[in-house]
């Protein structure tokens, strides 16, 4: 590891910060998004730094104060008022505390911060306001924790670092971990750091780049004593699959997805879901097809830290049989069955209460496929994947280097408590499509983007499916600007070929684990009337709207079946289906055939609680940003039919509403919401989105 300090850079900081903040604060700044730019020293949120300063009050005075990082906050993009303000003299004074629980802690930075909206700040900013020492650098570096988590950690932390660290025994962050840092440091003033073991290393210094470069080089030196004892090992290969990877994903991610949700009390909504982030690069497949896998995926975390995200361990399946998939339900289900046992078990064994905590594994190695981590959103997966990555790559070098040691397990349950605590503080409330993927076929189209903006603000992930390279890009682009990075991915297929839905699907399997809403919505239109009808045109429709819609269906059913948490079809039919006009028999009956197959849909899938219901919209034009493309193409000849210039075709549909309103994409993204909800017991319905036209009344 090197130092990533430059001149040039700190300068930058200065210029870019100094106007507000002196350069101390600035500086601060640097080396903690320094920090946070190493993936091998903190991940998401991981980590923490500080500074001492002075605070002049309004009233004139100067007192001490202590800036210590918002918790949870990435140090990779820490904003200077990230860094929280809390009155340094009285926080000194509760070291004369025995015990001070959370939720008293909190309550003492809330009452002591500077400014009165500031975030909360880590929940280790005890440790930083008793130690002295102006700046102040904290990671869970991976080196050091491949160093400290063995039987004799101690020991090798004396022969890699010297004299130059004191070493702290565990302790729970917090008043014990901080009381502890400033013992250790009475008697050991000398130091340029501490280890802290099973946590990771806290550095500190007179100035930023002290404290900082401190930190990369004792890193650094952990790093290479890894590197040199681990030269020339690997793991023992046992497991071999001639399929890929990614088509072993494929097929179980459903699956699992379906067996690791959890029930709720909520009869609308019986079980929670969660979104994947699988991975299987080279260093994860040659740890899950390892001997060694079984016993080190079950060795428990890094640091305490890290358990909300991963839990305790991994699932981990022995041997796959891969060569039936009714099999491997059965020996998925199993595993799981006995994942939330253990679970259980290790929350009783504590004294914990089960209800309180979601029982399934948030990681799962398969053999053959990969690494499957999952979190309320993709977001949360990728987090959880992160740290499940680098944990699985130290346990391996620790392994190699010694024996892999974790933190006792009630260590682990009370971080892994009190961080479920914390994160209950903090949590928004459940959106009606919360952690649902929904797969739009026509998803670049007005109305598809439209649903897709809808539907993700709604809490789901959506899938963008088209054929146009491009403008499905633009679609993404726009969802994620609204609703967060992941949150919408883009699928390129052709609705009329089998093999282009499949591996459409497989895609949107691998990308989020599964489907919940599948929205067939891709069609096209041809103005002529019957008698002028060319055959090639009416196929075409036909093959696109009619076809398109049964395979895009099809395929999407097959997933729900295989996932078994029920879900929703949404078909997208047309006014026309109940309210025809002239010219327009190709489009009317495509949609008629789309309308009737969801009727159909919805009797075939009612045991499997698969619900199928149809929006009739009437003629929706997009906006500038995603014109609408059907109308492009069939609105001259619409217009011309009914004697008006094509300008004037917006006005014309409004005025042959009831309620005289323009019909819009995000209205039919609200129906889309409605239904996939479960909102009401509804199956087989068709919902008219059309301000209100007398002949298309659904009948
Ligand atoms: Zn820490």
């Amino acid at each position: 590891m090197k130092s990533r300090w430059t001149d040039k850079g700190a300068r930058e900081a200065v210029d870019r910060w100094g106007n507000r903040y002196d350069e101390a604060f600035a500086l601060r700044v640097y080396t903690a998004r320094l920090i946070g730019a190493d993936a091998a020293l903190v991940l998401h949120g991981g980590g923490n730094v500080s500074l001492k300063a002075t605070h002049r009050t309004r009233s004139g005075d100067d007192i001490d104060a202590v800036y210590v990082k918002g918790s949870g906050r990435d140090l990779a993009d820490l904003e200077p008022e990230e860094l929280v303000g809390l009155d340094l003299t009285y926080l000194r004074r509760l070291r004369s505390l025995e015990l001070l629980d959370d939720e008293a802690m909190v309550d003492e930075f809330r009452t002591h911060l500077l400014c009165a909206s500031a975030l909360i700040p880590s929940i280790e900013t005890l440790l930083h306001a008793f130690l002295p020492h102006r700046y102040i650098d904290h990671s869970h570096a991976d080196a050091v924790l491949t160093i400290t988590n063995q039987p004799d950690g101690v020991a090798r932390v004396r022969e890699v670092l010297g004299e130059r660290v004191a070493v702290v025994e565990y302790v729970r962050p917090g008043l014990e971990l901080a009381k502890a840092v400033l013992d250790c440091h009475e008697s050991n003033p000398k130091v340029e750091g501490m280890v802290l073991l099973h946590h990771g290393l806290v550095t500190f210094g007179d100035d930023a780049r002290t404290s900082y470069e401190r930190h990369i080089e004792l890193v650094d030196a952990c790093e290479r004593y890894v590197e040199e004892k681990c030269r020339g090992r690997s793991l023992t290969p046992c497991f071999e699959r001639a399929e890929r990877p990614a088509d072993l994903a494929a097929r179980v991610a459903p699956v699992l997805r379906g067996l690791i949700a959890e029930p709720t009390d909520d009869e609308d909504q019986p079980h929670t879901r969660s979104i994947l982030e699988w991975r299987a690069g080279d260093n994860i497949l040659a740890f899950v097809n390892s001997g060694e896998a079984k016993t080190l995926a079950g060795s428990g975390p890094l640091t305490g830290d890290h358990v909300i995200h991963t839990k305790l361990k991994p699932l981990f399946i022995e041997n796959p049989d891969w060569g039936n998939d009714t099999a491997l339900r059965a020996q998925l289900k199993e595993a799981v069955e006995a994942y939330r046992r253990d679970y259980i078990g290790y929350i009783t064994a504590h004294s914990g209460q089960v209800e309180k905590l979601a029982t399934s594994p948030r990681v799962v190695l398969l053999p053959g496929a990969g690494m499957f981590c999952w979190g309320r959103g993709k977001r949360d997966a990728r987090i959880t994947a992160d740290i499940a990555e680098h944990t699985l790559i130290a346990q391996v070098r620790a392994h190699f280097i010694g024996a892999y040691t974790a933190l006792p397990s009630n260590h682990v349950y009370d971080m892994e408590c009190r961080s479920a605590q914390r994160r209950k503080l903090g949590s928004r409330a459940q959106r009606p499509l919360e952690s649902h993927v929904v797969v739009i076929s026509g998803g670049a189209g007005a109305i598809g983007a439209a649903v897709a903006e809808v539907c993700a603000e709604a809490g789901a992930h959506v899938a963008v499916a088209d054929i146009d390279e491009e403008r499905i890009a633009s679609v993404v682009r726009r969802v994620e600007a609204r609703s967060g990075p992941g949150t919408a991915c883009g699928i390129v297929m052709d609705v009329t070929d089998e093999q282009s839905v499949s591996a459409g699907y497989a895609d949107v399997v691998r990308i989020y684990g599964g489907v919940d809403v599948v929205v067939p919505n891709a069609g096209i239109a041809h103005v002529a009337s019957i008698e002028d009808m060319g055959v090639d045109d009416f196929r075409r429709v036909m093959e696109i709207n009619a076809v398109g819609y049964l395979l895009f269906m099809r395929e999407g059913i097959r997933i729900l079946k295989r996932q078994a948490l029920g879900g929703n079809v949404v078909v997208m039919a047309s006014k026309n289906v109940f309210g025809p006009g002239k010219d327009f028999g190709a489009y009317s009956a495509s949609k008629a055939a789309g309308h009737q197959l969801g009727k159909v849909a919805a009797i075939e899938l009612a045991p499997a609680g698969i619900r199928v219901n149809m929006i009739n919209a009437d003629a929706i034009f997009g906006d500038e940003e995603t014109p609408s493309g059907l109308w492009s193409t069939v609105g001259p000849g619409r217009a011309k039919s009914r004697n008006l210039d094509l300008e004037q075709l917006p006005e014309y549909y409004r005025q042959r509403n009831l309620l005289k309103v323009r019909v819009r994409g995000r209205h039919v993204g609200n129906a889309v919401v409605f239904f996939a909800s479960n909102a009401t017991p509804t199956t087989g319905a068709t919902l008219p989105v059309d301000g209100g036209v007398v002949e298309a009344f659904p009948r």
